[in-house]
């Protein structure tokens, strides 16, 4: 529900209102907009209807409402502007268009370093790189695990960019958390609701990717286990499908984003390297994706592609990034965007 408070609310009378909230078992989201505040409730109470009469009665509430889509607090019915939020240095979101852009496994301390500056030196916002990697196979490379960390955040550091890695276990949390700026969940956990609701507790930033076979209806539900633990800081990204399609990795389904900016006020980003599985592809679909509303791209940079220890088909070399990166900021420009 939507509780809509008078423009005339006290501090004091929102308390109540949260306390009530908060005594029914709901969770709470308060959104200050310009005009006026208002406190989401969201919880699956049977007695939901009397809560709402309760709550409606009581001093600086305007209105008590019904969210009708099933994706409540992303949903554009409870929040109408886009959301934007700081990662690090940088704002994700708004007419922000987000480069975020590294190796798909940090491989060692040189090879970090040095696509860090390329990275920076491109215009890339974020850096990306692997520490905790999602593998097809276990017999291939897993990452370095916290040595990777401490890697891709010294590299960060040395050029001024906040950093992005990916959360495989609910165990690794709290040690990731120490390092990251954004937390990443990959496409294969997308629908791991535990990690989900366990990463909603942190106040992290997150990447959360959609899994290849996970319906937008159930990307959305897949946010909203992190909305509903109380973390707002949540950007979408569509990374391909699944489909008969074997010519590339994956399809891109540009459809995603316009959908989902229909759908969400989170921020939507766009992986045209998971989303094809070839270099040469990733800038086309890159700048398609801009074109179609995206919030910003996720791309995998390598300075020695033919020998990465993984997705270094689909890894762009510095030059061919900074080609990228100039040609996205016409069109983001175009449409009203920076990056
Ligand atoms: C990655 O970003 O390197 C990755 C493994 O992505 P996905 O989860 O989309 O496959
Ligand atoms: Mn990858």
């Amino acid at each position: 529900m939507i509780i809509v408070l008078k423009p005339s609310v006290s501090e004091k009378e929102i308390e109540r209102i949260l306390e009530s909230i908060n005594d029914f078992g709901y969770k709470a989201e308060t959104v200050k907009g310009e005009a006026r505040t208002i406190i989401g409730a969201v919880g699956n109470q049977k007695e939901k209807q009397q809560h709402m009469n309760l709550l409606g009665q009581l001093p600086g509430v305007e209105a008590v409402v019904p969210i009708m889509q099933p994706n409540k607090l992303g949903s554009r019915e409870f929040k109408n502007d886009d959301t934007s939020f700081e990662v690090g240095n940088t704002i994700v979101g708004g007419n922000k268009l987000t480069v975020i852009a590294g190796p798909c496994s940090v491989e060692s301390e040189d090879q970090i370093h040095s696509i860090a500056e390329s990275v920076k030196t491109g215009g890339g916002t974020i850096l990306r790189g692997g520490a905790f990697k999602p593998r097809t196979s276990p017999y291939t490379f897993q990452g370095l695990g916290e040595e990777g960390l401490k890697f891709l955040k010294d590299a960060g550091d040395s050029v001024g960019l906040p950093i992005v890695t990916e959360v495989l276990d609910v165990k690794d949390l709290d040690l990731i958390c120490q390092y990251a700026d954004m937390l990443q969940i990959g496409a294969r956990n997308c629908q791991n609701y535990a990690l989900l609701k366990e990463i909603g507790k942190t106040k992290k930033p997150v990447l959360l990717k959609r899994g290849m076979s996970t319906s937008l209806n159930e990307f959305l539900l897949c946010a909203e286990y992190l909305l509903a633990e109380g973390n707002m800081s949540v950007a979408l990204c569509e990374r391909g499908i699944r489909t008969f399609e074997t010519a590339t990795r994956n399809t891109f389904d540009i459809n995603a984003i316009p959908v989902l900016k229909e759908k969400t006020h989170l921020p939507v980003i766009a992986d045209p390297a998971h989303g094809t599985g070839y270099w040469q592809y990733v800038s086309p679909i890159a700048y398609a994706a801009i074109a179609a509303g995206s919030d910003g791209l996720a791309v995998e940079v390598h300075n020695n592609p033919e020998i990465a220890l993984s997705d270094g088909g689909q890894s762009l070399k510095p030059k061919k990034f900074n080609i990228m990166v100039e040609k996205s900021r016409i069109i983001a420009n175009a449409i009203g965007k920076d990056i």
